[in-house]
């Protein structure tokens, strides 16, 4: 017994030592990466859920890997965020992803689309972060109102007093802030009074089991009432199916983003689909 012990013992040492090779290899490639642009900005559609039309995309991330592939944020972010090259990758898809949407014609008789940008707590509470902004919207010409950074509640957690004067500043350039994957964090309520918020994302698990499980339907519901009452503009996330559209539109939600909408798109093909003139 004790001998086939060992022989687990050391297969687990194998395999710690792989995956910590592996993890040195990925950090390497993801410096790499950030040297000489190895990301691409996949964008998805967001509509307004009264009218039905087209009101914004939400960038979202992806690595160009050589040798793996195009790569989905779940495969790289957690590592960038341990190793804080997160910033950097942050910082180059607000510059690119502003730049990118400035850059679309706009139709007429439309307002333009809003562009979503994901912040993670690293990024918000580094010290040159509303300048870098500034000068994103500053080069790319993007107007400030059409910006709306994401943070996830927790964001909010530490560093309580300095957060809120940073998204001060940030709402102070005109443009809007998001809590994201809303219900799923840590944060009070209270918190929505203390921090300069515009918007609301409820977590896609609520929307996901809407109508099947009780709580989460009751909780579905109750955030699009926060909204309303705070006057602040709620999200429907994961609508992946016309029941859901339809249930999220009945509770009174803002706007919705789901692969029942589109899923998220290279750049020329979400450009074409601001362009086009039919709602979606
Ligand atoms: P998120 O900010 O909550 O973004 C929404 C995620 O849900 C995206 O996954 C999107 O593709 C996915 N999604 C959209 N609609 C549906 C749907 O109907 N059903 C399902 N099951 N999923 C849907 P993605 O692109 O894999 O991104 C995952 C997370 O990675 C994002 O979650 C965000 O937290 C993070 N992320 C993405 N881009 C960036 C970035 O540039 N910077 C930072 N810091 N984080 C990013
Ligand atoms: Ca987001
Ligand atoms: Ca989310
Ligand atoms: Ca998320």
């Amino acid at each position: 017994a004790k001998a086939r012990h060992r022989g687990r013992a050391q297969l687990f040492d194998a395999a710690m030592h792989a995956s910590v090779l592996e993890r040195l290899e990925l950090e390497a490639d993801l410096r790499v990466a950030i040297a000489r642009g190895g990301f691409e900005i996949h964008y998805q559609p967001l509509v307004e859920l009264q009218g039905g039309e087209l009101r914004g995309f939400e960038a979202l991330v992806r690595w160009r890997h050589p040798a793996r592939g195009l790569l989905g944020p779940c495969a790289f972010i957690p590592l960038a965020e341990e190793t804080g090259l997160i910033v950097a990758i942050d910082r180059w898809v607000l510059r690119a992803a502003c730049a990118e949407v400035a850059s679309w014609p706009q139709p007429a008789g439309r307002p333009p689309v809003s562009l979503g940008v994901n912040l993670t707590a690293t990024h918000l509470h580094s010290p040159d972060v509303v300048q870098e902004v500034q000068s994103a919207l500053q080069a790319s010409g993007l107007a400030p109102e059409r910006l709306m950074l994401e943070l996830t509640e927790n964001v909010l957690l530490s560093d309580t007093a300095a957060s809120a004067q940073t998204l001060r500043e940030l709402r102070g350039l005109g443009l809007r802030l998001a809590l994201d994957d809303f219900g799923t964090g840590y944060s009070s309520l209270g918190y929505l009074r203390e921090f300069p918020i515009s918007d609301l994302k409820v977590d896609r698990s609520f929307v996901t089991n809407l109508g099947q499980d009780g709580a989460a339907t009751e909780l579905a519901r109750m955030v699009a009432v926060l909204g309303r009452t705070l006057g602040l503009a709620t999200v429907a996330e994961g609508v992946e199916t016309p029941e859901h559209y339809a249930q999220v539109r009945e509770l009174g939600y803002t706007l919705a983003q789901g692969y029942h909408i589109g899923r998220p798109l290279p750049a020329e093909q979400a450009r074409a689909l601001a362009l086009q003139e039919a709602p979606l």
